[in-house]
């Protein structure tokens, strides 16, 4: 407390201390008046210190003397007063003196408990400053405390509860056995003084540890003090720099390199300098030789090489030399220059060009060994000299050095007859002037085989079929090629509309010019001034010094446009076509979907032609599986005709139609569908059936007719037969009753009624013969036998026997080939055989008679022929002769009645089967009959 402050609460005090026992005196009285004076001066000593007390003491004493000792409001200054006053003020120098040594105590206590504080505040600050955390273990209470700050570096709550365990478990696992080793032999004696990694909240931290450990006089462990410090941040800067010191290392070991190599670098660009002043002069001459070698380059090879020759020459300071090229597998050698001076002294003979490379003399070591070959003195024996051809120019001594491009020779140049020795120099000078020489060569070659692909792409363009120009941004044209220039013309130096349409400025339809507004190709057509369609590509197009062109391609396309025209009107008039027809048509999709239908469709399954296309064909029939089974066979054949379907109209009324489908193929042959037309047969049907009505009245009839038609054959028959019977006899009479007279009257007669009489008597013969056969033909039906099994070779055996006769005066040849045996009446085959060889050998022409017979089978019957070589038959009459009594000839020229044929067919048809005759006239002729074979196995 501050001094005034004491001295004026010492003050304070006294009115407190006489006011109090003012309050007390009814019940003290005046007796003890200082009774509240002690504690006051007690306290403001114990308080305030000695001076305020006695201050207090001595003012109090006063005042209360005044009031509350007798006399009451008088100073009684006598000796009571002063010992009471000696007494208080000693009291309260006393009790003041303690309260002051009492204070100080109280004081320094509290100034050095702030100051522990304050200590230990500032050790916990430097444990944090220096990440550095203790401990201390007692043994005795067995207790180990850690500082805050060693809580923080392992990351564990403060004042939790440590064991040496929970310590141990904190540690990396890596480290944990060397830690707990280094503990052990501390608690042997040894310094504990490691760093190790622990694991804190899963990361990795160092800590340096130390340790004191103390013990008892018998040498037990007591207790010890440690220190554990983040030696983190430390290892990791050592970590770093032991990465940048590396690093460092490196770069200077680097950089040491570096300069060594630039001093090595130095040292040789020194010593090539100090060459390359040598050779300045040399290299400047080759320089010039090669710059004017670049100048002459458009020339022709030999003159590159003609000119290099001369610089090898002079360069090496030599008298002659030569320059070859060498062919791709380096086997030949051609050369291209030689020096004129051996030109004009060389005396070989012949003009070798080309020299195969092993064939060479020792100037082609170069090649062989492929290395630069210096002979300074050619007068020494060399291995491999062949010696110098006879007129060679005397030789002293050469250098050969071959070009290499790529590791291969390509080139050689050889040199020769310096005054001095050849050196590397000369070499060097050669290699570079032949290298710069074969470098102009190739360019050469280059521009030559770029001129000729410009020429080639030039003609490419020239002959292709399409028009194809190039177009600036202002209209002009630079190129055309030669289809162009031939339809349009060609004038580079007026615009493209100008010339072409005669125009003042460019048409509004022409999308050329879209290339360069879009930078994307344009594909348009154009109808030219030619009256020509084109298909246009344009491209956006760079020409060579970067400015934009425009590439404009023109196919000529009228003719596909016109054949699109074609098409257009070709499905138009199809279109016509089906529309046309009264028949429902239909064509349908390989899927079987329709495409398209014609108005009868339509009215057939009354549904919209809209609403027919894209459906399913087989839809619209009463049987769909038939109809789809029908689509099917259209594709395995490619067509089908009369398949028959029903269409089953919307309102249920059913259409019987016949479908007759074929597919249609693109140019490729390719199925592209199906065209499919129906035919209503609902009237078909309707007409078949009156049809077969009417049909089967008919038969009624024809079977009628044909048993009336029988029973007037027979009696016919009956007729004939009975005729010519009853006519036998009457001219049986006639012709006796004339024969008689002939006789009688024979000598009586004149010759004309002697004619007459035998005209009567050949009339009568002939009657009879006729009759005769009309009655051999009434019975071919009636007489005739059933047909029976029969050989036909023998009937023919026995009717050539009735035909001996007249064979034999014919002199007709015969021949048989053998007879199948057949069912037919014997006796009538014996009569067709007779009738038909009679009158082959009858009608025969200038050549003796030769007949045929032969028979084969065929159609389930057997076809008989009997050929003769005599004088055939009209083409028109051979129906005719089969009739009864036709003939084609007088009965003068060939006997007969005309009854033969007519014999045979009605045999023939007896028996089922047919005749006929093939002939010409003058050609001979054939008549065959057919027998019909019901068995067909017995040839
Ligand atoms: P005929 O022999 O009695 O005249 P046919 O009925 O046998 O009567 O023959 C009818 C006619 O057919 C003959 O008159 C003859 O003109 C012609 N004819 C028949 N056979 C032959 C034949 N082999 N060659 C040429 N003509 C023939």
């Amino acid at each position: 407390m501050k001094n005034h402050l004491r001295y004026f609460y010492a003050l304070l005090a006294i009115p407190v201390v006489i006011l109090t026992r003012f309050a007390l005196l009814p019940a003290t009285g005046h007796g003890t008046p200082f009774i509240t004076l002690f504690p006051a001066t007690v306290v403001i000593a114990l308080l305030g210190g000695m001076g305020p007390a006695i201050l207090t003491g001595v003012l109090g004493v006063l005042i209360s003397d005044y009031f509350f000792i007798e006399p009451l409001h008088s100073w009684n200054l006598g000796t009571e007063f002063l010992s009471r006053s000696t007494i208080v003020v000693l009291t309260s120098v006393f009790v003041g003196y303690i309260g002051a040594v009492l204070r100080e105590a109280r004081s320094k206590a509290e100034k050095q408990a702030i100051e522990l504080d304050k200590s230990r505040e500032d050790l916990k600050r430097a444990q944090t400053v220096a990440l550095t955390g203790s401990w201390r273990l007692n043994v005795r209470n067995n207790q180990l405390t850690w500082s805050d700050e060693a809580y923080r570096i392992f990351s564990i709550p403060v004042d939790t509860p440590m064991t040496y365990e929970s310590f141990l478990s904190s540690i990396h696992p890596d480290d944990r056995g060397m830690v707990n080793e280094k503990w052990e032999s501390a608690l042997k004696g040894q310094t504990y003084d490691i760093e190790h990694r622990i694991v804190v909240d899963g990361q990795i931290k160092w800590v340096r540890e130390k340790a004191e450990l103390e013990y008892e006089k018998d040498g037990t462990l007591s207790g010890g003090f440690g220190t554990v410090t983040d030696v983190t941040g430390r290892k990791k800067m050592e970590e770093e720099l032991r990465n940048s010191r590396d690093e460092l290392e490196t770069r200077v070991k680097e950089r040491t390199a570096e300069l060594q190599l630039i001093n090595k670098q130095l040292k040789e660009e020194n010593e090539e300098r100090l060459r390359t002043e040598q050779s300045l002069r040399l290299e400047e001459a080759r320089l010039d030789a090669l710059l004017r070698l670049s100048q002459i380059s458009d020339v022709p090879v030999d003159k590159i090489t003609g000119f290099t020759l001369e610089q090898a020459i002079a360069l090496t300071r030599s008298k002659i030399g030569f320059i070859g090229f060498l062919s791709e597998d380096e086997s030949v050698y051609t050369l291209h220059a030689v020096s004129k001076d051996v030109v004009k002294d060389c005396k070989v003979t012949g003009n070798p060009i080309q020299w195969k490379v092993g064939d060479a003399g020792i100037w082609a070591d170069a090649l062989r060994e492929r290395r630069t070959l210096f002979i300074n003195d050619y007068s020494k024996p060399h291995p491999g000299k062949k010696g110098l051809p006879p007129g060679h120019v005397p030789m002293d001594r050469f250098l050969v050095v071959p070009v290499f491009v790529d590791e291969k020779i390509v080139a050689v140049a050889g040199v020769g007859n310096k005054t001095s020795d050849y050196n590397e120099s000369d070499e060097r000078q050669i290699v570079l002037l032949l290298n710069g020489m074969w470098n102009y060569v190739q360019r050469n070659r280059a521009r030559e085989s770029l001129l000729s692909e410009r020429q080639r792409f030039n003609d490419v363009l020239e002959t292709l079929p399409v028009y194809v120009c190039l177009l600036t941004p202002d209209y002009y044209m630079p190129f055309a090629n030669r289809v162009f220039r031939d339809l349009f013309g060609y004038y580079p130096d007026k615009k493209c509309y100008e010339f072409l349409f005669n125009r003042p400025e460019p048409s509004d339809d022409c999308e050329t010019y879209e290339v360069l507004r879009t930078n994307e190709p344009q594909h348009w057509e154009w109808t030219g001034p030619n009256g020509r369609d084109y298909d246009i590509f344009d491209f956006p197009f760079r020409d060579t010094d970067g400015s934009r062109l425009i590439l404009e391609m023109g196919i000529d396309i009228t003719k596909q446009k016109q054949a699109q025209e074609a098409l257009r009107s070709t499905s138009l008039y199809a279109r016509g076509l089906l529309e046309a027809s009264l028949d429902p048509l239909v064509t349908i999709s390989p899927k079987g979907k329709i495409t398209d239908v014609n108005e009868a469709t339509v009215k057939v399954t009354g549904i919209t032609r809209e609403r027919l296309i894209g459906t399913d064909f087989s839809n619209y029939f009463t049987e769909p599986d038939k109809a789809e089974e029908g689509y099917q066979q259209v594709f395995a054949r490619g067509y089908v005709t009369d398949y028959p379907l029903t269409i089953r109209h919307r309102n249920g009324r059913l259409t019987d139609v016949l479908y007759n489908a074929t597919v249609y193929k693109n140019e490729e042959g390719k199925v592209q569908g199906v065209f499919a037309a129906a035919r209503d047969i609902t009237e078909k049907k309707i007409t078949e059936a009156e049809l077969e009505k009417y049909r089967l009245h008919l038969e009624d009839l024809v079977k009628q007719r044909t048993e009336e038609l029988a029973r007037s054959n027979k009696d016919l028959e009956q007729f004939a037969y009975v005729a010519s019977h009853d006519l036998q006899e009457p001219l049986r009479a006639v012709s006796g009753f004339v024969s008689l007279l002939h006789h009688r009257l024979k000598d009586m007669l004149d010759d004309k009624t002697k004619e007459y009489m035998d005209f009567t008597v050949d009339g009568v013969t002939r009657m009879q013969s006729l009759i005769n056969g009309l009655l051999e033909y009434s019975r071919i039906d009636t007489r005739g036998k059933p047909p029976e099994k029969t050989d036909s070779g023998k009937v023919l055996e026995e009717a050539l026997i009735g035909l001996k006769m007249s064979i034999k005066e014919s002199g007709a040849k015969i021949i048989a080939d053998k007879l199948p045996i057949v069912h037919i009446d014997p006796v009538q085959l014996s009569q067709l055989f007779q009738n038909l060889i009679s009158n082959a050998i009858k009608f025969h022409g200038d050549l003796l008679p030769e007949i045929h017979i032969s028979a084969s089978r065929l159609d389930k019957a057997w076809w008989f022929a009997v050929k003769d070589n005599g004088i055939g038959i009209e083409p028109q009459y051979t129906e005719r002769i089969f009739l009864i009594f036709h003939r084609l000839h007088t009965r003068k020229k060939y006997t007969g009645t005309g009854i033969g044929l007519s014999l045979c067919k009605k045999i023939v048809e007896r028996h089922g089967g047919k005749i006929w005759v093939e002939s010409e006239p003058g050609q001979g002729s054939t008549f065959y009959f057919t027998i019909p074979d019901m068995e067909g196995d017995n040839q």
